[in-house]
């Protein structure tokens, strides 16, 4: 086997925003032997990860598991319920919503991109990437759309190439306020299971995920949760769909089973993600996560830097974008990082590659490992000349002792 274990001592700190670092406990359960997709046991397993995620996603409806990345489950979710140069409305909040809109023109269909205008005075980055999206630029086109061209409003939740949230909710009452009927498509691949999210409640037609960021599990399964009024939409779309169609996958679902080879060892995976999630409970689990974000904000706003998102009503509570001063390459401050300290930050994407970098707080982490990857950060920062206003790993100490609990 190639050698990847070069690590010197001790385990790699893997602190980027998925994939996430996959707990001992989920690794023992993918190890286990592979069992017959057809036989009798398998349909129990299905029966209930299914049953699971739909706690997770918050719905009482059918989650679709596909064995592919979260791009799989992008392209689901537009091939079932689109038809040929059907007009889509997307909302420019980062890199993954870029990727996502570039795939609706691959699928030939016709995306419209919304952003908000503008370059930020203080980091000379786009605004549009600082922000989340904004639901009345979203209500104003609707209403002018007064013949309902536009099919669906695609909009990524947390968008993690810059660590900003979106109010969902927001996005649909939007929707409601403009009278329109397009579907509500969004993409939570590093929210769910580390920041609130429900399917049902926020009125969303597709939610897509995947399986690398909170759920734990190490990538190669994703999902599209989906409406009553989605699956009537794929009933009558039009653009070619086999593999990822929703209805026979639905169908088999009903017993446990899948129509394909399912990735077996990876639902053992999930199967045990869900036990842990659910255990610890749902407001437990995004508690935590916002505690994490908050000390590894505190540990920024010390070092006297610039936090990506300039919103903190929209602070992402799974990683933080964290801008370097002009002249400071954040590619080369990572790979300084990576090479000394065997640390993995998340590159800054896209727009924003090389002026900043990510640090993930979801995944089997705790307060000393996210006080870890802030002290490789920090002595990065130093040997790069970066001058710090304090000391963020104290800072981030002092934040995490304060709110500890026995
Ligand atoms: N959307 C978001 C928000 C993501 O973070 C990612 C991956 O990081 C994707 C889509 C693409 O998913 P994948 O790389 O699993 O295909």
């Amino acid at each position: 086997m190639i050698a990847l274990n070069n690590h010197a001592s001790g385990r790699h700190f893997l602190q980027i925003p998925g994939p996430s670092p996959v707990p001992d406990r989920i690794l023992r359960a993918i190890s286990m032997p592979t069992i017959d997709h057809r036989g009798p046991e398998f349909g129990a397993l299905g029966t209930q990860v299914i049953t699971g995620l739909q706690r997770i996603f918050q719905t009482q409806h059918p989650v679709v598991i596909y064995p592919a990345s979260g791009t799989g489950a992008w392209e689901a979710a537009l091939v079932n319920i689109a038809s040929p140069g059907d007009a889509v409305l997307m909302y420019e909040t980062g890199h993954f919503a870029s990727l996502w809109q570039k795939m609706a023109v691959r699928l030939g269909l016709a995306p419209e991109f919304l952003a908000l205008p503008g370059i930020d005075s203080i980091t000379g980055l786009p605004r549009s990437w600082r922000h989340g999206v904004q639901a009345d630029m979203i209500e104003k086109r609707l209403k002018e759309d007064t013949l309902h061209t536009i099919k669906a409003v695609c909009v990524v939740h947390n968008e993690t190439s810059t660590g900003v949230t979106s109010d969902i909710a927001a996005v649909r009452r939007a929707i409601d306020a403009a009278k329109h009927p397009a579907l509500l498509m969004v993409d939570t691949i590093s929210g769910l299971a580390s920041a609130d999210y429900r399917h049902d409640e926020w009125g969303v037609d597709v939610t897509i995920s995947g399986s690398q960021k909170g759920l734990m599990l190490p990538p190669g399964i994703s999902f599209n949760a989906v409406s009553p009024k989605a699956l009537e939409a794929s009933k009558t779309a039009k653009l070619p769909k086999a593999f990822w169609a929703w209805d026979e996958i639905i169908e088999m679902n009903r017993t446990g089973y899948w129509p394909y080879t399912p990735n077996t060892n990876l639902l053992y995976g999930l199967s045990e993600a869900l036990d842990m999630l659910l255990e610890q409970g749902l407001a437990t689990v995004f508690a935590r996560h916002q505690r994490w974000a908050q000390g590894v904000r505190a540990a920024v706003q010390a070092w006297g830097l610039e936090i990506q998102c300039a919103d903190e009503s929209v602070y992402s509570p799974v990683l933080t974008g964290i801008v370097t001063p002009q002249g400071i390459d954040a590619d080369a401050l990572r790979k300084s990082i990576h090479g000394r300290f065997d640390l993995s930050l998340g590159a800054g994407l896209g727009k924003v590659k090389g002026r900043m970098f990510r640090i993930g707080h979801l995944g089997d982490c705790n307060d000393l490992t996210l006080l870890a990857a802030i002290s490789g950060v920090e002595m990065g920062l130093k040997l790069a000349n970066v001058p710090l206003a304090e000391s963020g790993v104290v800072t981030a100490m002092e934040y995490f002792a304060a709110t500890s609990r026995v």
